[in-house]
């Protein structure tokens, strides 16, 4: 029994009107859904896939979608005897060329560039700077193992006296075109050329001193400029420094990554520096001058009277420069840490006990509290200490 075929346009999912992009459009949709590569084994999806290129196949050509208009299925049953669609007459290497060049990345696009110049690969490395190098910029030196154009074959690859000849394989195109069998027939290809990798030329008698390649890799040290105001982990970017290119492109970039250390007081927020100083006790409680460490050397800072622990106090424009503009620069903020005297002399115990009867008697406070509210004659003994001791008088 004749299985019930799918009128082509409920196949692609477009109305009867639709237009021939429309109808590209769906069928790439549904191509690239149930293609064979994309399904392995998937005997459904083949199914699906033959029927919506069938229905291209008709709706994408307008005699053929003219005759389907006019009869239906039945345009087509005369000479394929039930068998389904005779593929014969449709020209599907041009469909699956236009389709597929671009849905799977294959020869066309891409078969045009062979012989275009490339612009080389960049080289990444990275270079260690301090703190304060990042602050304010400096100049590193770098080692970089790059290819220079072998002077010996002036970059041609070939041995001196000889030169490069037209790749006989691809008439010096660099690409090649060869068929395969598929589903609706024959499907044309375009690779690059295995002889000549692409470039069109092969070398007969290759240069001995780059083996051919034209290249010769050697260590070279530049000079990089960082920037003041670079932060850990961005790059700077050496135009031209990079791998050479291809026939005659320019050569790749050099991406030199900024690694920032730590530093022992600095901690670094965008533009902005922080850091902790301490304050003694009596600086905190009087007043006075502190010296504050700074990227730009020691300051003077005058603390207020009566400083809280932990008040952070700010330095205008001590923090780092904008590396877009030096003369923007960030702020430092400063936490002021009050520190609390530890090994005193007895004289200076001695002064801070007469120094606590005076501001408030704390060190007696506990005393003072509990004392008054005990009954005359014996205290209340509530603990059970005090229970215990009254018990075994
Ligand atoms: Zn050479
Ligand atoms: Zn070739």
């Amino acid at each position: 029994m004749a299985e019930q075929k799918r009128d082509y346009y409920e196949v692609l999912g477009v109305d009867k009107n639709a237009d021939d992009a429309a109808i590209k459009k769906a069928y790439r949709a549904l191509a690239k859904k149930y293609h064979p590569d994309m399904n392995p084994g998937d005997a459904e999806a083949e199914k699906k896939f033959k029927e919506a290129s069938e229905a291209y196949a008709v709706l994408s050509d307008s005699d053929k979608r003219r005759q389907y208009d006019q009869f239906g299925h039945a345009a087509f049953d005369g000479g394929a005897g039930g068998g389904g669609f005779d593929f014969s007459g449709a020209d599907f290497g041009d469909i699956f060329g236009d389709i597929f060049g671009d849905l799977f990345g294959g020869g066309r696009s891409r078969g045009n560039q062979y012989n275009g110049p490339m612009k080389g690969a960049n080289i990444r490395t990275s270079v260690r700077i301090s703190f304060e190098e990042a602050v304010f910029g400096c100049k590193k030196e770098i080692d970089l193992n790059v290819k220079e154009t072998c002077k010996t074959c002036n970059g041609s690859g070939a041995k001196p006296g000889t030169s490069p000849e037209t790749c006989s394989k691809c008439g010096g195109k660099g690409q090649v075109v060869f068929t395969q069998q598929s589903l609706f027939g024959t499907i044309r290809n375009v690779q690059a050329c295995p002889e000549c990798q692409g470039t069109g030329k092969v070398i007969k008698e290759k240069c001995a001193d780059c083996r051919g390649t034209g290249y010769i890799s050697m260590k070279k040290r530049y000079s990089v400029d960082i920037p003041a105001g670079i932060d850990n982990g961005q790059s700077i970017r050496e135009p031209g420094l990079g791998e050479p290119g291809t026939n005659g492109g320019p050569r790749g970039d050099v991406l030199v990554e900024v690694i920032v250390g730590r530093h022992p007081i600095f901690q670094r927020q965008d533009f902005d520096i922080y850091s902790t100083v301490p304050v003694s006790f009596a600086v905190a409680a009087l007043g006075g001058e502190i010296l504050i460490d700074t990227v730009d050397g020691k300051v003077i800072y005058d603390v207020k009277p009566g400083t809280q622990t932990d008040t952070r106090v700010r330095l205008r424009g001590k923090g780092v420069p904008s590396w877009r503009d030096k003369n923007v620069r960030g702020d430092h903020y400063v936490t002021l840490v009050v520190q609390v005297p530890d090994k005193l002399k007895p004289e200076a115990k001695e002064l801070l006990r007469q120094f606590d009867e005076l501001t408030g008697d704390t060190l007696n406070a506990v005393k003072a509290a509990t004392e008054p509210e005990q009954p005359a004659g014996e205290a209340k003994e509530s603990t059970k200490e005090g229970r215990k001791k009254k018990f075994w008088k």
